[in-house]
């Protein structure tokens, strides 16, 4: 039988997951295009690293607890993680305890697929104030991601800021106001979701650059927000009644839907509920104020200029307006970092590629793929990143259908898992994952939730490995 083609995947977010799903599918010889079966029908094995315990990415970390459905995908990854050839290596870190050099040695490909940890910044006086936070951090916090279990979440005053109004800047404006109860069905992190029982917060103040047709939110998530029991939604209607340039000739379908939300949310009477959010547009802060923590933000109104390519921007009309509050949220997006060994394009923030083969100073450098986010920088839903998946290990398997992958692939399966345990004796296996897994869950029985999660990494630890004798 041919020798096993073995490939690393570093990542188990979405992209990881579906890249390797793709894999060991092409093993069956059914989906890829004819001329490469002869390639498929070759055993393909899959090791994934993963740099936390726990697999899956932002679908943990980033996908909000009040979305169940959006999780379900879980089952799937579960499904493909099951398939003979997977063997999963979580707590192992790219940069830290393997690296990307020695991954093209060990196997005949690997495939980057480790997402974007980074954010766009304001560059506003302030920014970094204690109190003035990513949403990206927050989230991580809400979710239980091991590196912010310890963030300083002050949520004593009464008014948040979150500057930006796309579905991340949605879903923290949910959570930030939605019945605390309602959250404890759900598998927020239990120390999230106790200092959330604590929050003096009652406004949460939402600013857009651009004007209402810009809005970076989608509809069922707007509408998502006035339904929320106990909150009011307070709409900025200037340039809302149609008479706005920025209106005129719209014709995009799904643009439209927003309007005609926004309008009707815009139309209803505030019933004094004891929370309620503010959907400002045509504003950008331009500085964060406070004595050695956040105490405000000093807001500009903007208005519409078109530039030379006939785009709506924001330009400062001069009036500033302060507003007082505790908490300032940057939701403005995502941003990838660079990764050691690999080359790294920082303005876009992501590795540089074509058709998902990386490229060092515009040339292929052998055996290194990319997927998901850090090859297209942070956009697109998890379904996205599945079609991103297959075009990349589509490359990779015309690459070594044609022999263009550098090595054979140095090390086999137990030499691999020999080297890692010597690197990182506290690796976390596949199956050490689903004991992890199955405590969590049994955790969350207990109190009517889908599952407790583990939010340190000696916690998570504690539960993946068998006791000891
Ligand atoms: C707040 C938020 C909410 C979202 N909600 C939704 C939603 O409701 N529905 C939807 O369809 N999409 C949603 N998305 C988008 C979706 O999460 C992304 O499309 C998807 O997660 C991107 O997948 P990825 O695999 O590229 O990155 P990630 O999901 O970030 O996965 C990357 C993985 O790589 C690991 N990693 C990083 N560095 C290393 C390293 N050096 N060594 C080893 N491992 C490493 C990380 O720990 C992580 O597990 C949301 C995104 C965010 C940010």
């Amino acid at each position: 039988m041919n020798r096993p083609l073995r490939i690393a995947i570093v990542g188990a977010g979405p992209a990881g997951m579906y890249a390797a799903g793709h894999l060991l599918e092409g093993a069956g010889g059914t989906w890829l295009d004819g001329r490469l079966q002869r390639l498929v029908n070759r055993p393909v094995e899959v090791d994934m690293f993963e740099r936390l315990p726990v697999p899956w990415g932002l679908l943990r970390h980033g996908v909000a607890p009040d979305h169940p459905d959006k999780k379900q995908v879980q089952q799937v990854y579960e499904d493909i993680a099951a398939r003979p050839g997977f063997r999963y290596f979580g707590n192992v870190e790219l940069g830290v305890h393997i690296h990307a050099g020695e991954l093209a040695e060990w196997y005949d490909a690997v495939i980057h697929a480790v997402g974007a940890s980074g954010d766009s910044a304001l560059g506003i006086p302030g920014e970094y104030l204690p109190g003035s936070l990513s949403a990206r951090e927050f989230v991580a916090w809400y979710n239980g991601h091991p590196d912010y279990r310890d963030l300083a979440v002050d949520l004593s005053a009464e008014r948040v800021v979150i500057v930006g109004n796309g579905n991340v800047a949605m879903d923290v404006a949910r959570i930030l106001s939605q019945s605390p109860d309602a959250l404890a069905k759900t598998d927020i992190a239990t120390h999230a979701l106790e200092a959330l029982r604590h929050s003096r917060a009652r406004e949460v103040v939402l600013l857009g650059r651009r004007a209402h047709v810009h809005g970076a939110f989608n509809n069922p998530e707007l509408e998502e927000l006035g339904e929320l029991p106990g909150v009011d939604i307070v709409v900025d209607t200037g340039g809302l009644d149609g008479t706005h340039e920025s209106l005129q000739g719209l014709t995009d379908t799904a643009t439209l839907r927003k309007i005609t939300t926004l309008q009707r949310l815009a139309e209803r009477q505030p019933k004094e509920h004891p929370r309620r959010i503010v959907l400002r547009f045509l504003s950008s802060p331009v500085q964060v104020l406070g004595e050695g923590r956040v105490q405000g933000v000093k807001v500009a109104r903007n208005r519409l200029e078109r530039d030379e390519a006939g785009q709506w921007r924001a330009l400062s009309t001069g009036e500033v307006q302060q507003l007082d509050c505790g908490l300032v949220m940057r939701a403005i997006g995502f941003f990838g970092q660079p990764l050691p060994g690999l080359p790294f394009d920082a303005v876009r923030g992501v590795v540089p590629s074509e058709e998902g083969r990386v490229l060092q100073g515009g040339q292929v450098l052998p055996g290194h793929y990319v997927t998901g986010w850090i090859k297209r920088g942070p956009r697109g839903i998890i379904g996205t990143n599945k079609k991103c998946a297959r075009d990349t290990v589509r490359s990779l398997l015309t690459d070594a259908d044609a022999g263009r992958l550098p090595t054979a692939g140095t090390l086999d399966a137990a030499a691999v898992e020999n080297r890692i345990r010597e690197r990182q004796p506290d690796y976390v296996s596949q199956s050490e994952w689903l004991r992890l897994d199955d405590a969590e869950r049994r955790a969350g029985r207990l109190e009517g939730r889908p599952r407790m999660k583990l939010t340190r990494v000696e916690e998570m630890l504690a539960a993946a490995h068998p006791p000891q004798g």
